[in-house]
């Protein structure tokens, strides 16, 4: 793909070597040939993209060129297009067009980004692996056989097959920075409240955010300046000036303080990923950075943490889903049949008991023929029941658990307090360095299939990135070569830095690329 950044695609389009159809034609016969097998893509708007292309296109004739005209954007199936499907890689939202845009789809939109179509996901952005979605899995660029990492696994696949320019995800505890390092591309998180949520259907909103997948930090630097900033829609945006990222980009690292946590180099770090680390950890000092160790010492709590909060938040944003106002509804007469069978069994059960002289068994069965549901109750139940998969509704009891009366003060609340630890350690940190430096996942790509039966190691390769979540920080993760285990199969590092601050890790990120990882 001759224009596969759009750092590039943007110098043709000037040089006038190149038109935004062009482009958009060569992406989509890369789709093509591709996306049968990687299945990245739940949609893809052919004519859609080809038409704003070539309204992009004239407009450049008539020399009004809009900044960002000519990037081609996939957007992750959560992040609602006015007039798309919006499925969240659910069965629940199979049939469910989004009624608005996004306010970040109407600010690219507006700046001349072209979406070419939307991508699958782990179902309602829960997993590490794109195996939830109800779309099928996704499957790594590098190697079919393995995972490209989830819950951005679409997403992540397209921009690392080259199938985009770049892509949207979106990152509650991971799910864009453990995909891009998966694919080998770079992933964004930036801060809670830099870029509006409006739009992003919620998995625990106090912790989601929209970030971009690109193939370099300058492409990164682009997206963000458009996306971020205040937003009317979302009252946990934050007015918070919004600087030019890409000035900052070739600045270096010199002088610059990068701290090194003793905790993310611990017991369960693949041994490749760590030397790969340390050796570009080697690279920036000798660029000129100061590097210290430091500590963060309640990160042990991070996963625990993460998965309470996440859960019980998700379990609140998806009682929605009724089958009534929202999503997949259950045939009303099947639902009513079986209802009336169900009673019909409980009313024999009774005449038994009666009959038997067993007057506490009749006693319990009359009971339970009080409590019936009523066929509206029966129909939300199966409704969810066939709508959700499994990790959804797993989560769905646990959230509903450690919020339930009696335990909310053992649970939740306790999380809230573990949380408000993990920003202490952070805060401290960032009084010392100026970043830090962390494997992105502990572990590289795994196979498809290796860990669906096994929710808790599943849950540990978000280990490095939920922290960033629980705190609201920015985190960035750059590709940093192949691992030597798995030939050909990418390895991330992540930087984190104080809120808002997105230019540093961004010409940190660029110096790290730049140095030829
Ligand atoms: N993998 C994590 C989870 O399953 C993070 C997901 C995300 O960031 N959306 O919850």
């Amino acid at each position: 793909m001759e224009y596969s950044t759009f750092a590039k695609a943007r110098r043709a389009l000037d040089a006038g070597e190149t038109s935004c159809e062009a482009l958009v034609s060569s992406f989509l016969e890369r789709i093509d040939a591709r996306d049968d097998e990687l299945n990245a893509f739940t949609t893809v708007d052919r004519e859609g993209a080809l038409n704003h292309a070539r309204y992009l296109d004239s407009q450049r004739e008539r020399g009004n060129a809009r900044p960002l005209a000519g990037l081609v954007l996939a957007v992750k199936d959560n992040i609602c297009i006015r007039g798309y499907p919006v499925t969240c890689g659910s069965k629940m939202l199979e049939d469910f067009s989004s009624l608005y845009d996004a306010t970040v789809i109407d600010r690219l939109r507006d700046a001349g980004a072209i979406f070419i179509g939307k991508t699958n996901c782990d179902e309602f952005a829960m997993g590490s692996s794109n195996e939830t979605s109800h779309f099928g899995p996704v499957r790594n660029p590098h190697h079919t056989d393995y995972v490209p990492g989830g819950s951005s696994g679409g997403s992540a696949a397209a921009v690392a097959a080259g199938l985009c320019h770049a892509a949207l995800g979106s990152d509650t505890g991971g799910s864009v920075r453990q995909p891009a390092a998966f694919c080998g591309t770079v992933g964004l998180k930036p801060t809670y409240g830099r870029v509006s949520r409006s739009g992003l259907v919620a998995f625990a909103s106090s912790l989601d955010v929209i970030g971009p997948l690109t193939r370099n930090i300058e492409d990164a630097a682009t997206l963000l300046g458009v996306m971020a900033g205040d937003d009317e829609r979302d009252a946990t945006s934050a007015p918070v000036d919004v600087p030019d990222y890409t000035a900052a980009l070739g600045a270096g690292v010199e002088g610059l303080r990068l701290g090194l946590p003793s905790q993310y180099f611990a017991e369960g770090l693949d041994d490749d990923i760590r030397r790969m680390v340390r050796a570009q950890v080697r690279r920036l000092e000798e660029a000129g950075a100061t590097i210290k160790n430091v500590s963060l010492p309640h990160t042990e709590y991070g996963v625990a943490t993460y998965y309470l909060l996440a859960t019980a938040e998700a379990s609140s944003n998806l009682a929605r889903y009724d089958g009534i106002r929202y999503g997949h509804r259950a045939d009303l007469q099947e639902t009513k049949q079986a209802l009336r069978e169900r009673r019909e069994a409980l009313q024999t059960k009774l005449k038994a008991a009666r009959t038997a002289g067993n007057e506490d068994r009749a006693a319990a069965l009359e009971a339970q023929l009080d409590d019936e549901a009523s066929a509206l109750d029966a129909l939300y139940t199966r409704s969810r029941t066939e709508g959700f998969g499994t990790e959804v509704k797993r989560r769905i009891m646990l959230g509903t658990y450690a919020l339930s009366a009696g335990y909310y003060d053992d649970y939740y609340e306790k999380a809230q307090r573990a949380r408000s630890l993990i920003r202490h350690d952070f805060e401290r940190a960032f009084e010392e360095v100026d970043a830090l430096i962390t494997p992105t996942t502990p572990t590289p790509p795994f196979r498809l299939g290796q860990k669906t039966d096994d929710p808790l190691e599943m849950y540990l390769n978000d280990i490095y990135t939920v922290t960033a979540n629980l705190a609201g920080l920015p985190g960035l993760t750059v590709p940093i070569g192949e691992h030597p285990g798995t030939p050909g199969l990418p390895v991330g590092l992540q930087l984190l830095g104080p809120h808002f601050d997105e230019a540093l890790l961004l010409r940190i990120g660029d110096a790290i690329l730049k140095n030829g990882a």
